[in-house]
């Protein structure tokens, strides 16, 4: 029997290990060497266009079409030195995955030669043939065309020797149509809107700038096993597998040594992220077997989103070379932890401080207060956008599965902390003596213990989490693009202070010392965002009680959550700070529900094909096998010893046909319900209909299915296993 099972897992036992002819380099002398970055454009620019990229990056200045050509013609040298042949637009497209076109930089010249050619006008925009990609309908109703652009803030790079140059991806009539886009205008307003309230403390700080370290988590599989297995390749997750005698309950892989395969990969791939000058730092084992994580430090939130993506593709690219195939999926496998991608936030000033860390003066603790208690009274008040913006399906089965936080959303900040707003909140505002000079600002002022970085408990459970010096919004989902929640994140805050500044000039405008009207809009925020603050275990059944108790949303699927996207206050939100308009809110809208419908569509298929073609089948085989023993049993055997003996047979037959009986009718209700669905013409009330009539018959087959995988002849069944997916390395 050809059993494509055991021939994966032969190929996955008798790996080579790949070996990698690394340069005899110190990382310091490779690292960003694929990028042109400040020292390539020093080499390669004239002094007049390094200070005008320099201008567009530092204050969004235009570059002008002469400058433009010799940008370009500076980009060809240093990239054709690199050996790149092509060069792309690359752009974050609402796929969530990154796209590129390329297009050779030789020109056909006379006397059949050739030369390299790249000219202003090709890196500052082009017309990609793009007319596939999701847009919610907004290039059908105006115009099928759309435009790519150059982001200069993000360094442009070689891969596979093309030149990518990062852009943005508008459409004819301007609608953004990808995810860089509102991102720069999100970053655009916080900078604005940060940047005026610490005028409040400090002239000096002119510029904000808002900052992300992610922490990426992933699984590795054999890549035999992993095109073993149907559901792998098509979905991304098994939708079938029964759990492994031995997982993770002995908690043995995390931060355990990492495989020798598995370390001579992760080597592999930050040597190659490292010349691509992203700066991974962190590599280790996570809390299931062969699941691993990396980090990088981190970075402006622009550079760092793309890095993350141009990660994501390198994890895969290079996995191969190593025979693993990368799982980026929320859940790859029931029953052990799924991978999430913790999005560390802060800002940053041009005075080289931290907004979040907590000041050693008195003066820079009030302005650390207003920040802090400013993003509290801004995820309070918007936190059904936050809880959207990672709603997939993917991220169904993590979110409030006791591996990661809930589907409602809460933030913590820790006991210190706790203290300082409760202290604020019963604080008497004439304590509060009205000068600038640190020491006698506030009097009864609770002081931040400056040893708080260190000391700041962890809470493991809460979705937002206050770390120290950060925000750490950990309900991001593996496979997500850092995109949208950095886009909600700095939109939320920047509308928060820009708020607050207006509230803090009104009350001085009437007459009130600056940091008394500081203090009294301080104080009334941390009262009116405390509903949003929880300190206690966020994977518990109270929280969900108390969270109900509170009026705070538990939005547990991905259609319920995404409704935010939509509704007056969110549009007003980003209409107001010019981020989304209403039209292309609604068309993101759109594609999050279709993804969502596909998504499941394409599982249902893939899991009625599995149990139809693979399993049931092998079930049966093995079942007339056992009936031919019976019968064999009886020919040889006296009646009164055959009765005793085939008791054990008998029942595993029926057993088989039980669970055979009950996998086909609840494929054919799935089939049935899937029609229905399908029917519907109305986007969200499909989604709908494919989460509460589709999606609930999974598990209902897989069960069945699990159950058979322990009756069945281990020889004939298959799909690799789960002990054979999670420890073979
Ligand atoms: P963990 O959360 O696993 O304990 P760390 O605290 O070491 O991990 O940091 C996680 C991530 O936080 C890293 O990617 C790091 O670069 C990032 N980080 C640290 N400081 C900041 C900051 N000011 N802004 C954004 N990210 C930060
Ligand atoms: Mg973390």
């Amino acid at each position: 029997m050809d059993n494509l099972r055991f021939r994966a897992l032969e190929l996955a036992m008798t790996r080579k290990q790949h070996i990698v002819d690394y340069p005899d380099q110190k990382a310091s002398e490779y690292f960003g060497e694929l990028t042109f970055n400040k020292a390539a454009m020093r080499e390669y620019l004239t002094e007049e266009a390094f200070q005008q990229v320099m201008n567009s990056i530092e204050k969004g200045e235009k570059i002008d079409r002469k400058i433009a050509d010799q940008v370009a013609a500076g980009i060809k040298a240093w990239a054709i030195s690199k050996g790149a042949t092509h060069y792309t637009h690359w752009f974050l497209p609402l796929t969530g995955a990154t796209a590129e076109k390329h297009d050779a930089f030789i020109d056909p010249v006379e006397g059949g030669k050739g030369i390299e050619k790249f000219r202003g006008s090709e890196l500052t925009q082009q017309e990609p043939d793009a007319s596939s990609f999701p847009s919610g309908g907004i290039r059908s109703t105006f115009e099928a065309r759309g435009y790519t652009a150059w982001d200069p803030t993000s360094p442009a790079f070689i891969m596979d020797r093309t030149l990518c140059i990062p852009t943005v991806f508008v459409s004819y009539t301007g609608e953004s149509l990808d995810f860089k886009t509102p991102l720069l205008k999100a970053i655009y307003s916080i900078d604005k809107a940060a940047t005026d309230v610490c005028q409040y403390f400090d002239k000096d700080i002119t510029k904000v700038f808002s900052t992300l370290g992610w922490e990426q988590e992933y699984f590795l599989v054999d890549s035999a096993l992993y095109l073993a297995r149907p559901d792998l390749v098509l979905t991304g997750r098994t939708l079938f597998g029964h759990s492994s005698a031995k997982d993770q309950q002995l908690e043995d892989h995390y931060f355990g040594t990492i495989p020798q395969r598995v370390l001579t990969f992760m080597q592999e791939f930050e040597y190659e992220a490292h010349r691509l000058g992203i700066p991974v730092k962190t590599r280790h084992n996570e809390v299931a077997p062969n699941q691993f994580e990396c980090a990088p430090v981190f970075e402006e939130v622009n550079l760092s989103i793309d890095h993350n993506q141009l990660m994501m593709h390198l994890l895969d690219k290079i996995a191969k070379r190593h025979d693993f195939t990368v799982l980026i999926h929320e859940k790859p496998f029931g029953g052990v932890n799924g991978s999430g991608k913790h999005n560390n936030w802060s800002l940053a000033t041009n005075t080289r401080e931290n907004l979040l860390s907590p000041g050693k003066t008195t003066k820079s603790n009030l302005r650390f207060l207003a920040i802090l208690v400013n993003i509290l009274k801004a995820v309070h008040e918007h936190a059904d956008m936050l809880r959207a913006i990672i709603a997939s399906p993917g991220n169904d089965h993590r979110l409030g599965a006791n591996e990661a936080p809930p589907a409602i959303i809460s933030v913590f900040i820790g006991a210190s902390l706790t203290q300082m707003l409760d202290a604020i909140e019963k604080a008497d505002s004439h304590v509060f003596i009205n000068t600038d000079a640190d020491s006698g600002l506030l009097k009864d002022m609770p002081k931040i213990p400056e040893i708080l970085l260190d000391n700041t408990d962890r809470n493991r459970t809460s979705p937002f989490a206050f770390t120290g010096n950060k925000f750490e919004f950990r309900a991001v989902g593996s496979a997500q693009t850092c995109a949208p929640p950095m886009i909600v994140l700095n939109l939320i805050v920047a509308d928060q202070l820009r708020k607050f500044k207006v509230e803090v000039d009104g009350l001085i405008a009437k007459g009130t010392a600056k940091d008394q009207a500081l203090f009294q809009v301080i104080k009334r925020y941390v009262k009116e965002s405390k509903k949003i603050r929880f300190e206690g275990n966020n994977y518990s059944e109270d929280w969900v009680k108390e969270a109900a108790k509170r009026g705070l949303s538990n939005f547990k699927t991905t259609p319920e959550a995404l409704k935010a996207y939509v509704v007056k206050k969110s549009v007003d939100l980003f209409e107001r700070n010019n981020v989304l308009t209403k039209r292309e809110l609604e068309a993101r809208h759109d594609i999050n529900l279709e993804n969502y419908t596909k998504k499941i569509q394409i599982e249902s298929r893939v899991l009625g094909d599995l149990a139809g073609n693979h399993i049931i089948p092998v079930a049966i085989r093995y079942q007339n096998t056992l009936i031919e023993n019976v019968k064999g049993l009886k020919q040889v055997l006296d009646l009164k010893t055959y009765g005793k003996l085939s008791q054990n047979q008998m029942e595993t037959i029926t057993d088989i046909s039980e669970h055979v009986d009950k996998i086909k009718t609840y494929v054919n209700l799935m089939i049935e319900a899937r029609k229905e669905a399908n029917a519907i013409n109305e986007t969200e009330e499909k989604a709908f209909a494919y989460c509460g009539q589709v999606l609930p018959f999974f598990e209902k087959i897989r069960y069945h299915v699990d159950k058979l995988e322990l009756l069945v002849d281990d020889e004939l069944w298959p799909l690799p296993k789960y002990r054979e997916l999670l420890f073979t390395r």
